[in-house]
């Protein structure tokens, strides 16, 4: 495998950063991540424009303009030959010594590439199936909305769905409603059929699967409300789902060890999923 590391492709196992990396040290770092269809970034526009606003709220210059940054993250997966996979794209605020407020004179981003394949046919036997999810009290900052690689938290939820047989963790705030998964959105489709995800005014991601979705569903006539959920209305729910680059859009057929929707895939989870991959196969550049 090869990555990139700030202007070089390097074989993975000699890509290093400086131990005093500002995102190593502080996390004072944002990334974001692509999925990958024929070797084509899915989404693309959107996760840049994520990017930027990300890199500009933590006041970090974009390292090189959307068209250069298309071209390396594609010849890291033409090195790869990573057809079907995700990308990875992390940018620091550079290397100084250790401070919290920022170094006075400027220093470089650092910028990191990594790919990985992704096996199709058995990211769809694992949402014919559907997955568990396990809820979580809410403990993360208050700015979820930048991507940041500042993911203790999610870290530790995920953890605790593994150890539970479950692949996502969902979080609950203080009044009880879900916010979003560790590293997805969170949807379901209530007892009157309606589809609902949390608004993003909230304190959360605002994820661009999501967003892709939501012009899926307006095209099939569909409309969501966009609306928090408490686990129980999960519980009581026809169907739930997540969505996010690396799970696209999955099924949740479990929360907290109760089956949601009779233990098996929701109708429109199952074809949500395949009209998300469609568009996002027509449209990936
Ligand atoms: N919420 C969180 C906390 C995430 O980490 C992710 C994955 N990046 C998402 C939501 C989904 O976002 P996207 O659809 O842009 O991948």
């Amino acid at each position: 495998r090869i990555a990139y590391v700030n202007g070089r492709f390097v074989p993975h196992g000699e890509a290093v950063v400086h131990i005093e990396d500002r995102g190593y040290q502080l996390a004072d770092a944002v990334y974001e991540v692509w999925a990958v269809f024929g070797g084509k970034l899915a989404d693309a526009e959107g996760h840049f424009a994520r990017l930027e606003r990300s890199l500009s709220e933590l006041s970090i210059d974009m390292p090189m303009s959307r068209k250069a940054l298309t071209i390396v993250l594609k010849e890291a997966l033409r090195r790869n030959r990573v057809r079907e996979g995700m990308v990875y794209l992390q940018v620091s605020r550079g290397v100084a010594p250790r401070e919290h407020a920022f170094p006075l004179n400027p220093i470089a981003p650092s910028v990191v590439i990594t790919v990985s394949m992704v096996d199709r046919t058995v990211s769809e036997a694992k949402a014919a199936k559907g997955v568990g999810v396990v809820t979580t009290p809410e403990n993360r900052w208050g700015r979820c909305d930048i991507k940041t690689v500042g993911l203790l938290p999610n870290a530790l939820a995920k953890q605790k769905a593994r150890e539970a047989g479950a692949a996502e963790a969902w979080f609950v705030d203080e009044l009880g409603f879900v916010t979003e998964g560790a590293s997805s959105n969170a949807w379901i489709v209530d007892r009157e059929g309606r589809l609902r995800t949390r608004d993003t005014n909230a304190n959360i991601l605002r994820g661009i699967t999501r967003r892709t979705l939501m012009d899926v569903i307006a095209e099939e006539g569909l409309s969501v409300d966009e609306r928090p959920f408490t686990p129980d209305d999960a519980h009581h729910a026809q169907e739930a789902f997540i969505t996010g680059a690396g799970s696209l859009v999955l099924p949740v057929v479990s929360l907290d060890g109760k089956p949601i929707g009779g233990g098996k895939p929701g109708q429109v989870a199952m074809k949500l999923r395949r009209l998300y991959i469609e568009r996002a196969k027509a449209t990936a550049i």
